[in-house]
């Protein structure tokens, strides 16, 4: 015989969390032990809010969850003991309600002022835990007027107005100013925020606007070509702050200041870094132009446009800066590499005039000896492997 479906006593007060139920049916959910009860405290999944977790009796309960007759399933950890008195309590975990009545009621809010101080309409929203977000109707949205959004709302939090929530005739429906179109047809469920807000609901709320607790924006983004607010509230939003105030005072300590002098900090962080950096290119340029000057020196002895050579303990860096510098002198031809234990990285590079193809000579070599490389006819860079013999494969035709 099917089950009547449960009574939801959450409508009648969401601030009730506890009660005495009596036990219609064991069975499963989607695999899971679950009871049937006839009434229940436990919010079951729908709307975007999770389902209602704690306890019945002495069995934990992991998940609520409604079917389509309006049959509440209380999914439980474990299967239930075969002796189950019929007369249980049933006990909503707290905090976690809480939280949930605080992000949907914070959503309401939000999304109102967001409406009224930006124009955007709230396409969709989700509150999943930490991740609560509004999907607007706009392409942008100025983050001064989301932060004039975040304030209005905190203003009606503070003034502590009555959240109210009902089931209205159809007579009183249409008189009633709507935010948003219902998204179901029959026992459309209104929720209240007075003198602000307006829309239709079946998600828990807080009873009155105080009890949503502080109200952050934490993010601004742009999902599917629309804006995305990200927002949190209640213990969730005071715990993201706190969690950003430790890092930003750890980020103080680190310059040994306070957590308002960082930004003071990492400016003058920034300015040494561009003078390093300034210092150390001046310096590389010397260094570089010194053993172009050597290679050079070396090999006027031997052949004026024809250079091989090792650069002993320099980076591959220094080893591409003189490339450069050899492939502006135009009857140039160079073979230069620089090693480390696990292979040799070879520069071919030519001038303008030279007859010498880099890119054909490192492929071929490349092939040779199991490295990699290629590249334009005028300039190629590769790897030898380790152990190939440099000396020998540079004078390789
Ligand atoms: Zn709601």
């Amino acid at each position: 015989m099917p089950f009547p479906s449960t009574t939801l006593e959450h409508f009648a007060d969401p601030l009730v969390l506890r009660g005495e139920a009596r036990i219609l049916g064991v069975g499963a959910w989607k695999g899971t032990p679950a009871l049937v009860l006839d009434r229940t405290w436990f919010y079951p999944e729908s709307g975007g809010q999770l389902g209602d977790v704690g306890t019945i009796g002495d069995l934990l309960v992991v998940d609520t969850q409604v079917d389509a007759t309006g049959v509440v399933h209380h999914l439980l950890g474990e299967a239930p003991p075969p002796d189950l008195l019929p007369e249980v309590t049933c006990s909503v975990d707290r905090a976690r309600r809480r939280l949930h009545m605080a992000l949907h009621t914070g959503q309401h809010l939000l999304s109102r002022a967001l409406q009224e101080v930006a124009g955007a309409e709230t396409v969709s929203s989700r509150l999943f835990g930490s991740a609560c977000t509004i999907d607007t109707d706009l392409e942008s949205i100025g983050e001064s007027r989301v932060a004039e959004a975040e304030a209005l709302a905190n203003r009606w939090i503070e003034d502590d107005v009555p959240v109210r929530a009902w089931f209205p005739s159809e007579v009183e429906l249409r008189s009633l100013p709507l935010r948003r179109a219902p998204s179901v047809e029959e026992r459309i469920r209104v929720v209240s925020i007075e003198g602000f807000d307006v829309s239709p609901c079946g998600g828990t709320h807080c009873t009155r606007t105080a009890q949503i607790g502080p109200l952050t924006v934490t993010g601004l983004d742009r999902a599917k070509g629309k804006m995305r607010v990200a927002f949190l509230a209640g213990r969730a939003a005071l715990s993201e702050l706190k969690s950003r105030s430790d890092e930003l005072v750890a980020l103080g300590k680190l310059f040994t200041t306070g957590p308002y002098e960082v930004r003071q900090g990492i400016e003058k962080l920034r300015g040494s870094v561009k003078e390093a950096q300034e210092s150390l290119g001046i310096f590389r340029a010397a260094h570089v132009q010194r053993l172009l000057e050597r290679i050079l020196a070396r090999n006027d002895e031997l052949s004026a446009d024809r250079v091989i050579a090792y650069l002993d303990g320099e980076t591959v860096e220094t080893l591409r800066a003189v490339a450069t510098k050899l492939g502006t002198i135009p009857a140039m031809q160079a073979v230069i590499g620089v090693g480390a234990f696990d292979g040799v990285t070879i520069i071919a590079v030519k001038g303008d005039s030279a007859p010498f193809d880099a890119g054909a000579w490192l492929g071929r070599l490349a092939k040779a000896t199991g490295g990699r490389g290629g590249g334009r006819p005028e300039r190629a860079e590769g790897r030898w492997p380790a152990g190939a013999d440099f000396w020998s494969l540079a004078q390789t035709p």
